[in-house]
């Protein structure tokens, strides 16, 4: 554990340049969800604490805008490099919050590496289009003007990497930040606010205000000096912020759930499948926004998985993700655990059949954390609901088909567009299914998850609202096309009328 957390015992906010307590003096317990030990105390800020940091915020980004952007992009570069010298130390500071299982802590961490000098690239690129004008004597070009405020708003399943796809390419684009992270997993985002302030970002150009959604969450969405609210999170919640930025004319970007699917063609090398499946579906315990949770297999083959699947997850070890050899780590908190043990009742009473797992590790060392067994479900349709909702855990749905046709058809039944895959050698079925599936990220002989931080993150239907995040459509929603015409012909000349 940090020295610093636990000498502070409790965390605060960075406002302006400042570490400041919460105005109202209240906090709440951080809880390791895998021995349901205490590692700190975060701050429940109040409105007013949202309203310092946007002034805060206005005051630093008009000075920001103007530092040109390669120099911008040094902060980040610097970034990326204390990150790098300190990645053990956050990734175990990310597996105690978090629960993840220390492997899957690191490529987290490695992710925001990746995106600090990605995006510190773009500080050379940001590039605009130049184009001829229809008059004479006359220029037109577009360039990407930084919004001004930005309002972040990040959830606990990856609270390092998804800050950084936010942050990131909002700061070298010339704007100024106020971040609220989830309550549950606070200590990333003051590791990373510390980092910021090492490398040397003007104050007030990011600020992190701890809180709860519906105080500081719901306070950013009033704040008029806020353009624009990134938001991930679930479905619910992100539904409520975009009606209220919709009222507001507020940017709003939205990354939410996910009811991702593997398909397993009777060509498939088995072998490869179960790998892909046990990765997706298991890592992160399934709570994962792209996590596998349905696979639909083809009938010929559906036996000889069910039975290679049940063999893997019975080696699965289940535990404290610091230990190496552990495998599946805990739920994030109790409603988590809850609300999966819900889902088992439903899928037994919907018909399917339960082939392992369904419970609440409640024996021997689990009995002091949040764990759920690996669970299994076959002979499931695809229209009961543990096969359309988000269960968010480690709950995986065999569904058999008969055809490629009838796996795509299944896949875009959901109400949600995040990730799919195909397993198959078949060079035809590969590319119409990467034409047919309508998930903003599709995978061939892979599981769903895996996402590499220079290509666009993002889901159709339920699952966003057309923006993305990570790789360059990410300066999209952290910038404003500026259109610009430089007439240097010395007289009038109007568009659209002196063309002949
Ligand atoms: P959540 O409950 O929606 O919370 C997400 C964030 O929104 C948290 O910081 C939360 O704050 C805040 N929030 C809650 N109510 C709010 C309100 N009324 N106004 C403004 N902000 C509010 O989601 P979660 O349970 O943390 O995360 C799990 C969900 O995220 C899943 O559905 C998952 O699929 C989705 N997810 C999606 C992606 C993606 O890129 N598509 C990636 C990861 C996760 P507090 O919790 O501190 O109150
Ligand atoms: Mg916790």
């Amino acid at each position: 554990m940090s020295r610093r957390v636990i000498q502070d015992d409790k965390l605060k906010n960075f406002i302006n340049g400042n570490w400041q307590e919460p105005s109202g003096g209240k906090y709440t317990d951080v809880t390791n969800p895998a021995n349901l030990e205490t590692l700190v105390k975060v701050p429940l800020s109040t409105a007013g604490d949202v309203e310092a940091a946007t002034e805060a915020a206005k005051k630093a980004q008009k000075n920001w805008a103007l530092v040109p952007a390669p120099q911008r992009a040094e902060v980040l570069y610097r970034v990326g490099m204390i990150m790098k010298e300190r990645k053990e130390y956050l990734s175990q500071l990310l597996t105690m919050e978090n629960g993840k299982v220390i492997e899957e802590a690191r490529g987290e961490v490695q992710e925001g590496i990746d995106m600090a000098f990605y995006m510190a690239g773009e500080g050379r690129r940001l590039f605009g289009q130049t184009t001829p004008s229809e008059l004479k004597d006359k220029f037109a070009m577009s360039v990407r003007a930084p919004v001004g405020v930005v309002g972040i708003i990040t959830p606990w399943n990856f609270p390092i990497a998804i800050a950084t796809w936010k942050s990131f390419p909002a700061i070298v684009a010339g704007n100024a930040v106020v971040w609220k992270p989830a309550t549950e997993t606070p200590i990333m985002a003051f590791e990373l606010a510390r980092i910021f302030e090492e490398a040397g970002l003007p104050e007030g150009v990011i600020n992190v205000v701890f809180g709860s959604g519906s105080t500081v969450g719901e306070a950013m969405i009033e704040q008029d000096t806020i353009r624009v609210i990134s938001f991930t999170g679930s479905n619910e919640v992100g539904r409520n912020i975009a009606g209220k930025c919709g009222q507001r004319l507020k940017k709003v970007s939205l990354e939410m759930g996910g009811k991702n699917a593997v398909i397993v063609m009777d060509d498939a090398d088995l072998s490869l499948a179960v790998e892909g499946i046990l990765w997706s579906a298991y890592g992160t315990s399934g709570q994962r926004c792209t996590a596998c949770s349905r696979v639909m297999v083809h009938e010929s083959v559906k036996e000889e998985l069910e039975k290679r699947l049940l063999t893997e997850i019975a080696k699965l070890s289940i535990g404290n993700g610091l230990d190496e050899s552990v495998k599946v780590g805990p739920i994030i908190n109790r409603s988590g655990l809850e609300k999966i043990k819900a889902y088992i009742q439903v899928g037994k009473e919907e018909g399917a059949k339960l082939l392992t797992g369904g419970y609440i590790m409640e024996n021997g060392t689990h009995a002091n954390g949040h764990y759920f067994a690996p669970t299994l479900f076959t002979d499931v349709r695809g229209d009961m609901r543990i096969a359309q909702e988000e269960i968010f855990g480690p709950v995986v749905s065999l569904i058999p088909v008969k055809s490629l046709e009838e796996a795509i058809e299944i896949n875009n039944s959901v109400e949600y567009g995040l990730s799919s895959s195909i397993f198959t050698r078949d060079v035809n079925k590969v590319f119409a299914a990467q034409r047919d599936l309508d998930t903003g990220i599709v995978y061939v002989n892979a599981g769903t998850t895996g996402a590499e931080i220079h290509l666009p993150f993002g889901g159709t239907k339920g699952t966003g609202n057309g923006h993305r995040d990570s790789g360059v459509a990410a300066l999209d929603v952290f910038t404003e096309w500026k259109a610009v015409y430089v007439d240097f012909s010395g007289r009038l000349q109007r568009a659209q009328i002196d063309v002949e």
